[in-house]
């Protein structure tokens, strides 16, 4: 089940050229920092050449809900300029930003007026951020690739005024990632394409911005958006949803601590694989993001059935 490895090697040697070297004599430590991978890798790639960012949410835990280690808070002061999505998604940062990034200019990427935005399709009585106009985004927005796009431009600004020495090397860096940016599009269109209409589950909201995209039609969500909360009345609905064999294939996500419901699942016959929206799973390096998409969209459509 799932995708081939055969089709993750291939995916993979398509981007080796980005490379993930590590820091080299002459690259200096320019205190950049970026706060969850495909963030990191974003920002990687636009200063390749120059140093390497710092990834400050480390770990296989959920980036909505980790709990912040002394190295971490070591990190977030040393840090000069960071990137991160916002409150609605890395909760546990906002307040170590405030307290610890003091001397750092702060990027909040979902206040970028050019990104494509989703509200949330439920409403999330769990989310007590105080920033109520951002509580209706869907905060998971990296996954529209015309996003990643918006926010190479953005990161390839605050770096070209953080260090204007490399101003032209930035501009190189963000047009080869635009480029691959759009191969990566119609690469992951053409695999989307025979399992649109095909009903998948999942047990976090965080898809949206992949399905609008891509025209997937068949999502179902079970539990919260940022915070499992599976009732009993879940297993009932989920029971039900499998006897009418309205659900194709089940995901969870590499950080669950357990497979919920597998026995349901296994019981169906519905194959149950895991989706990693976080690349939490795969080597740090400006060739991540791409790498996490080919995958996430590998898996998905590795799992369920294609149109005759
Ligand atoms: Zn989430």
């Amino acid at each position: 089940m799932g995708i081939s490895k055969d089709w993750i090697k291939r995916s993979t040697l398509v981007f080796l050229t980005f490379g993930s070297a590590p820091l080299f004599a002459q690259e200096k430590d320019m205190g950049v920092a970026a706060s969850i991978p495909p963030i990191y890798s974003l920002v990687a790639g636009v200063m390749e050449g120059v140093s390497r960012p710092d990834l400050l949410i480390r770990g296989n835990l959920s980036p909505h809900t980790y709990t912040l280690r002394p190295s971490d808070a070591k990190r977030l002061a040393h840090a000069k300029l960071i990137f991160w999505i916002g409150p609605s998604l890395e909760t546990p940062l906002e307040a170590p930003l405030k307290t610890l990034a003091k001397n750092a200019k702060i990027i909040e990427i979902s206040r970028n007026p050019k990104l494509i935005r989703h509200p949330y399709r439920m409403v999330h009585s769990d989310l007590s951020s105080s920033h109520t106009e951002y509580a209706s985004l869907d905060p998971h927005l990296w996954l529209d690739l015309e996003n990643a796009r918006v926010i190479v431009q953005q990161v390839r600004e605050e770096l070209a005024a953080f260090d204007p020495s490399h101003r032209a090397l930035y501009e190189a860096n963000r047009d080869r990632m635009e480029g691959a940016l759009l191969i990566l599009h119609e690469a992951l269109k053409k695999t989307l394409l025979p399992v649109q209409e095909r009903t998948f589950l999942v047990f976090h909201d965080a898809y949206q911005y992949l399905e609008v995209r891509y025209g997937l039609k068949g999502v179902r969500v079970v539990g919260g958006a940022h915070y499992l909360s599976l009732k009993p009345s879940h297993r009932l609905q989920l029971e039900k949803d499998l006897k009418a064999k309205t659900i194709q294939c089940a995901f969870r996500e590499p950080f669950f601590e357990r497979a919920h419901f597998n026995d349901l699942f296994a019981q169906h016959s519905v194959p149950y694989g895991v989706l990693d929206p976080w690349g939490m799973t795969l080597p740090l390096g400006p060739d991540l993001y791409f790498v996490m998409m080919r995958t996430l969209v590998g898996q998905l459509a590795g799992c369920l059935p294609r149109k005759p």
